[in-house]
Protein backbone atom coordinates (compact mmCIF):
# COMPACT_ATOMS: atom_id res chain seq x y z
CA UNK A 1 0.00 0.00 0.00
CA UNK A 2 0.94 3.79 -0.34
CA UNK A 3 1.06 6.72 1.49
CA UNK A 4 -1.35 8.89 -0.29
CA UNK A 5 -3.61 11.03 1.61
CA UNK A 6 -6.61 12.06 -0.53
CA UNK A 7 -8.12 15.14 -0.02
CA UNK A 8 -11.40 16.43 1.79
CA UNK A 9 -13.02 20.18 2.12
CA UNK A 10 -11.06 22.00 4.11
CA UNK A 11 -7.68 20.96 2.23
CA UNK A 12 -9.69 22.08 -1.30
CA UNK A 13 -10.04 25.36 0.58
CA UNK A 14 -7.15 26.16 2.09
CA UNK A 15 -5.30 25.00 -0.75
CA UNK A 16 -7.46 27.80 -2.44
CA UNK A 17 -6.68 30.30 -0.56
CA UNK A 18 -2.86 29.81 -0.18
CA UNK A 19 -2.88 30.61 -4.53
CA UNK A 20 -5.36 33.12 -4.10
CA UNK A 21 -7.62 31.23 -6.88
CA UNK A 22 -11.08 32.07 -6.92
CA UNK A 23 -12.44 28.60 -8.89
CA UNK A 24 -13.34 30.00 -12.70
CA UNK A 25 -16.30 29.21 -14.93
CA UNK A 26 -14.25 30.19 -17.99
CA UNK A 27 -12.57 26.49 -17.35
CA UNK A 28 -15.45 24.54 -16.11
CA UNK A 29 -13.69 24.78 -12.20
CA UNK A 30 -15.38 22.95 -9.78
CA UNK A 31 -13.42 20.98 -7.25
CA UNK A 32 -14.16 17.52 -6.03
CA UNK A 33 -14.39 17.88 -2.06
CA UNK A 34 -15.17 14.49 -1.14
CA UNK A 35 -13.14 11.38 -0.70
CA UNK A 36 -15.84 9.25 -1.26
CA UNK A 37 -16.49 10.53 -4.58
CA UNK A 38 -12.92 10.12 -6.52
CA UNK A 39 -12.30 6.71 -4.74
CA UNK A 40 -15.99 6.00 -6.57
CA UNK A 41 -14.36 7.22 -9.72
CA UNK A 42 -11.35 5.35 -9.95
CA UNK A 43 -12.85 2.15 -8.80
CA UNK A 44 -15.75 2.72 -12.16
CA UNK A 45 -12.54 3.34 -13.75
CA UNK A 46 -10.82 -0.24 -13.15
CA UNK A 47 -8.03 1.64 -12.62
CA UNK A 48 -4.89 -1.17 -11.63
CA UNK A 49 -1.05 -0.96 -10.46
CA UNK A 50 -0.12 -1.91 -14.67
CA UNK A 51 -2.23 1.21 -15.79
CA UNK A 52 -0.86 4.76 -17.15
CA UNK A 53 -3.56 7.05 -16.53
CA UNK A 54 -4.13 10.30 -18.34
CA UNK A 55 -6.06 13.16 -16.67
CA UNK A 56 -7.21 16.13 -18.04
CA UNK A 57 -8.13 19.09 -15.79
CA UNK A 58 -6.47 17.69 -12.73
CA UNK A 59 -7.46 21.06 -10.86
CA UNK A 60 -6.29 21.03 -7.31
CA UNK A 61 -5.84 17.32 -7.26
CA UNK A 62 -8.30 15.85 -5.24
CA UNK A 63 -8.80 12.63 -8.03
CA UNK A 64 -5.33 12.55 -9.35
CA UNK A 65 -4.19 11.58 -5.75
CA UNK A 66 -6.78 9.12 -5.71
CA UNK A 67 -5.68 7.47 -8.95
CA UNK A 68 -1.94 7.77 -7.97
CA UNK A 69 -3.15 5.48 -4.96
CA UNK A 70 -4.29 2.79 -7.65
CA UNK A 71 -2.38 3.73 -10.28
CA UNK A 72 1.39 2.88 -11.66
CA UNK A 73 1.61 6.52 -13.59
CA UNK A 74 -0.58 9.39 -13.57
CA UNK A 75 0.01 12.07 -16.57
CA UNK A 76 -2.25 15.15 -15.60
CA UNK A 77 -3.18 17.96 -18.33
CA UNK A 78 -4.12 21.24 -17.03
CA UNK A 79 -4.73 24.62 -18.91
CA UNK A 80 -4.78 26.85 -15.54
CA UNK A 81 -1.14 27.32 -15.10
CA UNK A 82 -1.58 28.54 -11.23
CA UNK A 83 -2.50 24.68 -10.81
CA UNK A 84 -0.69 23.03 -12.83
CA UNK A 85 2.26 24.89 -10.63
CA UNK A 86 0.64 23.95 -7.51
CA UNK A 87 -0.19 19.80 -8.53
CA UNK A 88 3.31 18.58 -7.94
CA UNK A 89 3.75 20.40 -4.49
CA UNK A 90 0.34 19.03 -3.35
CA UNK A 91 1.54 15.94 -4.52
CA UNK A 92 4.65 16.37 -2.61
CA UNK A 93 2.65 16.72 0.84
CA UNK A 94 -0.43 14.28 0.03
CA UNK A 95 1.62 11.36 -1.73
CA UNK A 96 5.32 11.56 -0.90
CA UNK A 97 6.36 8.28 -2.05
CA UNK A 98 4.59 8.57 -5.63
CA UNK A 99 5.78 11.98 -6.29
CA UNK A 100 8.15 10.79 -9.37
CA UNK A 101 5.35 8.75 -10.79
CA UNK A 102 3.21 12.08 -11.44
CA UNK A 103 3.54 14.10 -14.83
CA UNK A 104 2.36 17.36 -15.22
CA UNK A 105 1.81 19.23 -18.08
CA UNK A 106 0.52 22.52 -18.72
CA UNK A 107 -1.47 23.02 -21.69
CA UNK A 108 -4.96 23.11 -23.03
CA UNK A 109 -6.33 19.26 -23.67
CA UNK A 110 -7.45 19.82 -27.12
CA UNK A 111 -4.30 20.60 -28.47
CA UNK A 112 -2.15 17.43 -26.95
CA UNK A 113 -1.18 14.96 -29.88
CA UNK A 114 1.34 13.55 -27.97
CA UNK A 115 2.24 12.11 -24.10
CA UNK A 116 5.70 11.26 -22.75
CA UNK A 117 4.14 7.61 -22.34
CA UNK A 118 1.12 5.61 -23.70
CA UNK A 119 -1.62 5.63 -21.55
CA UNK A 120 -3.83 2.82 -21.10
CA UNK A 121 -6.75 5.08 -19.19
CA UNK A 122 -8.17 8.34 -19.33
CA UNK A 123 -10.16 9.03 -16.09
CA UNK A 124 -10.89 12.41 -15.07
CA UNK A 125 -13.84 15.21 -14.35
CA UNK A 126 -14.24 17.09 -17.32
CA UNK A 127 -14.75 20.80 -17.52
CA UNK A 128 -18.21 20.92 -18.90
CA UNK A 129 -17.59 23.16 -21.27
CA UNK A 130 -15.55 21.04 -23.30
CA UNK A 131 -16.37 17.88 -22.08
CA UNK A 132 -17.63 16.03 -25.64
CA UNK A 133 -14.83 17.63 -27.76
CA UNK A 134 -11.85 16.51 -24.83
CA UNK A 135 -13.44 12.77 -24.85
CA UNK A 136 -13.01 12.87 -28.85
CA UNK A 137 -10.02 14.08 -29.08
CA UNK A 138 -8.31 11.93 -26.46
CA UNK A 139 -10.02 8.77 -28.57
CA UNK A 140 -8.61 9.54 -31.88
CA UNK A 141 -4.91 10.53 -31.16
CA UNK A 142 -4.40 8.05 -28.35
CA UNK A 143 -5.10 4.61 -29.41
CA UNK A 144 -3.45 3.59 -26.37
CA UNK A 145 -6.36 4.06 -24.32
CA UNK A 146 -8.69 1.14 -24.16
CA UNK A 147 -10.84 2.60 -21.31
CA UNK A 148 -12.39 5.82 -20.42
CA UNK A 149 -14.16 7.02 -17.10
CA UNK A 150 -15.57 10.69 -17.07
CA UNK A 151 -17.27 13.16 -15.10
CA UNK A 152 -19.74 15.02 -17.01
CA UNK A 153 -23.00 17.31 -17.01
CA UNK A 154 -25.29 14.35 -16.40
CA UNK A 155 -27.14 15.58 -19.46
CA UNK A 156 -23.79 14.72 -21.37
CA UNK A 157 -23.46 11.64 -19.83
CA UNK A 158 -27.09 10.70 -21.34
CA UNK A 159 -26.69 12.11 -24.40
CA UNK A 160 -23.36 10.29 -25.01
CA UNK A 161 -24.99 6.81 -24.29
CA UNK A 162 -28.24 7.24 -26.14
CA UNK A 163 -29.12 4.75 -28.71
CA UNK A 164 -30.76 5.48 -32.21
CA UNK A 165 -34.59 6.14 -31.90
CA UNK A 166 -34.06 8.09 -28.79
CA UNK A 167 -34.64 12.08 -28.44
CA UNK A 168 -31.91 12.61 -27.36
CA UNK A 169 -29.81 10.42 -29.53
CA UNK A 170 -26.91 12.52 -31.37
CA UNK A 171 -23.76 13.59 -32.38
CA UNK A 172 -21.86 12.68 -29.43
CA UNK A 173 -23.33 9.29 -29.27
CA UNK A 174 -22.86 8.36 -33.03
CA UNK A 175 -19.25 9.67 -32.53
CA UNK A 176 -18.73 8.32 -29.28
CA UNK A 177 -19.46 4.80 -30.74
CA UNK A 178 -17.25 4.80 -33.36
CA UNK A 179 -14.35 4.40 -30.92
CA UNK A 180 -16.00 2.09 -28.30
CA UNK A 181 -18.97 0.98 -26.20
CA UNK A 182 -20.72 3.66 -23.95
CA UNK A 183 -22.26 3.11 -21.00
CA UNK A 184 -23.26 5.13 -18.46
CA UNK A 185 -22.30 4.37 -14.48
CA UNK A 186 -23.95 6.03 -12.43
CA UNK A 187 -25.07 9.76 -11.33
CA UNK A 188 -22.83 12.77 -8.59
CA UNK A 189 -24.81 15.53 -6.93
CA UNK A 190 -24.25 18.84 -6.35
CA UNK A 191 -22.96 18.88 -3.03
CA UNK A 192 -19.47 17.20 -3.83
CA UNK A 193 -18.25 19.88 -5.45
CA UNK A 194 -16.77 23.25 -4.68
CA UNK A 195 -18.26 25.59 -5.95
CA UNK A 196 -21.26 23.24 -6.18
CA UNK A 197 -22.57 23.81 -10.03
CA UNK A 198 -26.11 24.39 -11.10
CA UNK A 199 -26.78 20.70 -12.61
CA UNK A 200 -26.60 17.22 -11.88
CA UNK A 201 -23.57 15.10 -12.66
CA UNK A 202 -22.83 11.43 -14.16
CA UNK A 203 -20.50 9.09 -14.67
CA UNK A 204 -19.74 7.62 -18.35
CA UNK A 205 -17.72 4.40 -19.34
CA UNK A 206 -16.53 3.95 -22.85
CA UNK A 207 -14.69 0.62 -23.80
CA UNK A 208 -12.96 0.86 -26.85
CA UNK A 209 -13.28 -2.07 -29.58
CA UNK A 210 -11.61 -2.12 -32.58
CA UNK A 211 -13.22 0.76 -35.03
CA UNK A 212 -15.44 0.08 -38.12
CA UNK A 213 -12.75 1.35 -40.52
CA UNK A 214 -9.69 3.43 -41.32
CA UNK A 215 -9.60 7.68 -40.53
CA UNK A 216 -10.38 8.42 -43.58
CA UNK A 217 -13.65 6.81 -42.78
CA UNK A 218 -13.66 8.50 -39.62
CA UNK A 219 -13.75 11.68 -41.39
CA UNK A 220 -16.09 10.96 -43.56
CA UNK A 221 -18.56 9.42 -41.38
CA UNK A 222 -18.25 12.23 -38.93
CA UNK A 223 -19.03 14.48 -41.69
CA UNK A 224 -21.98 13.15 -42.77
CA UNK A 225 -23.00 12.77 -39.06
CA UNK A 226 -22.68 16.45 -38.55
CA UNK A 227 -24.61 16.98 -41.50
CA UNK A 228 -28.10 14.09 -40.03
CA UNK A 229 -28.26 16.08 -37.10
CA UNK A 230 -27.47 19.98 -37.98
CA UNK A 231 -31.00 19.65 -39.23
CA UNK A 232 -33.00 17.03 -36.96
CA UNK A 233 -35.74 17.45 -38.34
CA UNK A 234 -35.34 16.72 -41.76
CA UNK A 235 -35.21 13.48 -43.26
CA UNK A 236 -31.60 12.22 -44.63
CA UNK A 237 -32.73 13.06 -48.28
CA UNK A 238 -32.65 16.42 -47.47
CA UNK A 239 -30.63 17.10 -44.51
CA UNK A 240 -27.52 14.89 -46.18
CA UNK A 241 -27.04 17.38 -48.49
CA UNK A 242 -24.37 19.77 -47.09
CA UNK A 243 -22.33 16.43 -46.57
CA UNK A 244 -23.10 14.43 -50.05
CA UNK A 245 -24.59 17.15 -52.65
CA UNK A 246 -27.26 17.43 -54.79
CA UNK A 247 -30.69 15.67 -53.91
CA UNK A 248 -30.43 12.74 -56.47
CA UNK A 249 -26.63 12.13 -55.20
CA UNK A 250 -28.32 11.85 -51.99
CA UNK A 251 -30.67 9.17 -52.75
CA UNK A 252 -28.38 7.07 -55.19
CA UNK A 253 -25.59 6.99 -51.95
CA UNK A 254 -28.46 5.79 -49.53
CA UNK A 255 -29.85 3.84 -51.89
CA UNK A 256 -26.36 1.24 -52.11
CA UNK A 257 -26.16 1.48 -48.42
CA UNK A 258 -29.51 0.14 -47.99
CA UNK A 259 -30.98 3.10 -46.21
CA UNK A 260 -34.45 4.37 -46.24
CA UNK A 261 -34.24 8.18 -47.35
CA UNK A 262 -37.08 9.11 -45.59
CA UNK A 263 -35.76 8.15 -41.96
CA UNK A 264 -34.05 10.92 -39.69
CA UNK A 265 -30.78 10.77 -38.30
CA UNK A 266 -31.95 10.20 -34.94
CA UNK A 267 -33.23 6.72 -36.82
CA UNK A 268 -30.10 4.81 -37.80
CA UNK A 269 -27.20 3.31 -36.13
CA UNK A 270 -23.41 3.62 -35.90
CA UNK A 271 -23.58 0.71 -38.32
CA UNK A 272 -25.79 2.97 -40.78
CA UNK A 273 -23.47 5.58 -41.01
CA UNK A 274 -20.47 3.67 -41.81
CA UNK A 275 -22.35 2.10 -44.48
CA UNK A 276 -23.60 5.71 -45.83
CA UNK A 277 -19.81 7.04 -45.73
CA UNK A 278 -18.72 3.70 -47.62
CA UNK A 279 -21.63 3.90 -50.34
CA UNK A 280 -20.05 7.51 -51.24
CA UNK A 281 -17.26 5.53 -52.71
CA UNK A 282 -14.83 7.98 -51.57
CA UNK A 283 -13.19 5.74 -48.82
CA UNK A 284 -13.04 2.12 -48.21
N1 LIG B 1 -10.10 17.14 -11.37
C1 LIG B 1 -10.41 18.23 -10.46
C2 LIG B 1 -11.41 17.76 -9.44
O1 LIG B 1 -12.07 16.75 -9.70
O2 LIG B 1 -11.54 18.41 -8.40
C3 LIG B 1 -10.90 19.49 -11.20
C4 LIG B 1 -12.05 19.29 -12.15
S1 LIG B 1 -12.71 20.78 -12.83
C5 LIG B 1 -14.35 20.23 -13.22
C6 LIG B 1 -12.03 20.90 -14.45
C7 LIG B 1 -10.52 21.21 -14.55
O3 LIG B 1 -10.15 21.23 -15.94
C8 LIG B 1 -10.08 22.55 -13.99
O4 LIG B 1 -8.93 22.35 -13.20
C9 LIG B 1 -9.76 23.40 -15.23
O5 LIG B 1 -8.77 24.39 -15.00
C10 LIG B 1 -9.29 22.34 -16.20
N2 LIG B 1 -9.47 22.65 -17.64
C11 LIG B 1 -10.45 23.41 -18.21
N3 LIG B 1 -10.32 23.42 -19.55
C12 LIG B 1 -9.24 22.65 -19.85
C13 LIG B 1 -8.58 22.29 -21.07
N4 LIG B 1 -9.05 22.69 -22.25
N5 LIG B 1 -7.48 21.50 -21.00
C14 LIG B 1 -7.01 21.06 -19.79
N6 LIG B 1 -7.58 21.39 -18.61
C15 LIG B 1 -8.68 22.16 -18.63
Amino acid sequence: MTDVQLLGAQDIRRLATALDVAPTKKWGQNFVIDPNTVRRIVDQAHVDASDVVVEIGPGLGSLTLALLDQAKQVVAVEIDPRLATQLPITIQEFAPSRASDVVVITQDALTITELPVAPTKLVANLPYNVSVPVVLHMLEHFPSISEVLVMVQLEVADRLAAQPGSKIYGVPSVKASWYGQVTKAGAIGRNVFWPAPNVDSGLVRIVRRETPGDDNLRQKMFAIVDSAFGQRRKTLRTALGAALGAPNVVEEILRRAGIDPSLRGEQISLEDFVAIARATGEVQ
